[in-house]
């Protein structure tokens, strides 16, 4: 699929249901509400905020996430359909406020819950809580609605993906004498350093931001590489938490890891069939939709009702999950078809757990 296609055409692709674009006239917001499948329940997905070259990128941008998220939610299990927002801002530079927030919230809202929205880049808590002031469907505010900053649980089930993706590398699940370079350490890279360093793992880590690569060494003890070089970096794991689309076919052979586990959406962008060429370079990849559901079982869960015993279970089940997948791996062609077979077959049978109280 190509951003130049006609619209329905790619929505027909992607096998989307609805494609829905606003426009507010007081505040001049303008966005997009993409809702890829509602097969499983309810569909949850971020908001993201950014500035696009062209509205086809936009378009582009909103069905491949959506898309994304539907096989995010199905693979973790989750009675939730698939669905993501995009506002494009009119310049790089535009400062959130709350009157753009209110606007998108009533946008939301016209959904009537079949779309919940949730943070993205450039939404956050407090962008949360100001949508909330027009619609119940929003998750991730803390005053007005519930759930706070996912990025600790995305980065909680991140690791546990690292965990799976060693044993099945065939080490042991220890972090000891294991090296793990990191691309990015904003809120889901800062919280992976965390546990890796209580973990006992060597970090070595990249960001185009000084204060945050600071932060990280002062708290973690991490190595500073530049970030040109992060990718290329020798290591146990490689782990990009920073971009989608940073790993395409000409750097594969330029990777010096034997673990591709990272929390971005959209590592290897739209190519799955990078991962046949991981595969055959000896690298094990743990889809990054697989590792990358703590954020959302998070937020979803709580919206289902689950407790926070619940919740902790839900998002241990990243560890099993990712073991189930990378040897299904072994089977097909490569680990993302076994995710993409996964989620396929749980969407299809309605395969999934509900804990709503
Ligand atoms: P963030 O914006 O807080 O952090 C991203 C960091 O990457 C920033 O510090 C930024 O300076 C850095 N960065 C940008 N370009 C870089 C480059 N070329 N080299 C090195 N560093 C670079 O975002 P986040 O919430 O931590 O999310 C990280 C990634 O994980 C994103 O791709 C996001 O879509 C994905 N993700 C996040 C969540 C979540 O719960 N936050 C959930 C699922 C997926």
């Amino acid at each position: 699929m190509h951003e130049h296609d006609p619209i329905f055409e790619q929505m027909v692709d992607r096998g989307h249901e609805r494609l829905c674009f606003h426009h507010d006239e007081e505040t001049g917001l303008k966005a997009i509400v993409a809702i890829h499948s509602t097969t499983l329940g309810n569909a949850l997905g971020g908001t993201r905020r950014w500035y696009y070259e062209s509205e086809e990128d936009a378009i582009f941008d909103v069905l491949r996430l959506s898309k994304g998220m539907t096989y995010k939610a199905a693979v973790s299990g989750l009675p939730m359909g698939g669905a993501k927002s995009v506002i494009l801002l009119p310049r790089r530079d535009k400062q959130r406020t709350e009157s753009e927030a209110r606007a998108m919230g009533r946008f939301v809202n016209t959904f009537g819950g079949e779309y919940i929205a949730a943070e993205d880049v450039g939404v956050d808590i407090q962008f949360i809580d100001w949508m909330a002031m027009e619609t119940d469907h929003v998750m991730g505010g803390e005053k007005v609605s519930t759930g706070g900053d996912p990025s600790p649980w995305t980065a909680l089930g991140t690791f546990h993906g690292m965990r799976a993706a060693l044993l099945h590398a065939g080490r042991s699940e220890s972090f000891s004498g294991v090296t793990v370079a990191i691309q990015g350490v904003g809120h889901v890279g800062q919280n992976l350093c965390g546990l890796l360093h209580e973990a006992g793992a060597k970090i070595v880590i990249a960001d185009i931001i000084k204060a945050k690569v600071d932060l990280a060494v002062e708290q973690f003890d991490c190595e500073v590489v530049h970030s040109n070089d992060i990718l290329k970096t020798q290591c146990d794991i490689l782990a990009p938490c920073a971009l989608g689309n940073v790993i395409d076919g000409t750097m594969v052979e330029h990777l010096r890891c034997s673990i591709l586990c990272g929390a971005s959406n959209n590592i290897l962008g739209d190519r799955g069939d990078i991962t046949v060429d991981l595969k055959t370079a000896g690298i094990v990849y743990a889809p990054d939709f697989v590792v990358n559901a703590g954020g959302l079982i998070h937020l979803a869960g709580l919206h289902l009702g689950m407790t926070s015993e619940q919740l902790q279970q839900k998002n241990n089940e990243i560890f099993d999950t990712t073991v189930r997948i990378l040897e299904d791996g072994e089977e097909t062609t490569s680990t993302y078809a076994a995710a993409v077979g996964l989620a396929k077959r749980r969407i299809a049978g309605g395969e999934t757990q509900c804990y709503a109280n």
